[in-house]
């Protein structure tokens, strides 16, 4: 099983053949758009996606990564949910009693995203994921960057093939 380093560089280095890729498409009619702008947003999702799909793994580096990303973001998402809503007197107790609840969800989500996650290469590792992980790709690029939709598509199949190439360095390649 390749390890963090083998699987980052893989992507570092074999992102030409992404780039090669998406542009015969585009030179055969495809609608993908290889802005400089899409490119470098596509690098990073096509680096990212090649080390992605061991977030399944309990002791990977990734998993270890996004845990404490996912716990702040509970605990930040129930901060605003919350807020105002305590009366213990001072204004500084209640913002402290609200992180207090704050902090309660972080920690469940700290705990949930590890006994939540399917296990190590189950439909993490299918081209399934890899599906989903490029619509949010694109996604994220017209509708969260307010790009056109060819650098959306261009951004979508990279950040697609950088995860496709995990799961064909793992020889695991499964739809589901
Ligand atoms: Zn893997």
């Amino acid at each position: 099983m390749p390890n963090y380093d083998a699987h980052v560089l893989s992507g570092v280095v074999s992102y030409p053949l992404a780039v090669a890729l998406a542009g015969f498409l585009s030179s055969k009619g495809l609608p993908l758009e290889l802005t400089t702008m899409a490119m470098i947003i596509g690098y990073a999702l096509y680096v990212l996606g090649a080390d992605l799909p061991d977030m399944d793994h309990p002791n990977a580096l990734i998993h270890r990564g996004t845990k404490p990303i996912v716990s702040v973001l509970a605990g930040g998402a129930t901060y605003i949910n919350v807020a105002g809503r305590m009366n213990l007197g001072a204004e500084w107790l209640n913002t402290a009693a609200e992180w207090g609840i704050a902090v309660v969800v972080a920690l469940i989500a700290w705990y949930a995203f590890t006994w939540l996650m399917p296990s190590h290469r189950g439909i993490v590792h299918s081209l399934l994921f890899a599906f989903i992980y490029g619509v949010l790709a694109f996604l994220l690029v017209e509708y969260g960057l307010d790009m056109s939709t060819g650098e959306g598509l261009y951004v979508g199949l990279v950040a697609f093939l950088g995860y496709t190439l995990h799961l064909v360095l793992d020889r695991s390649i499964k739809l589901v």
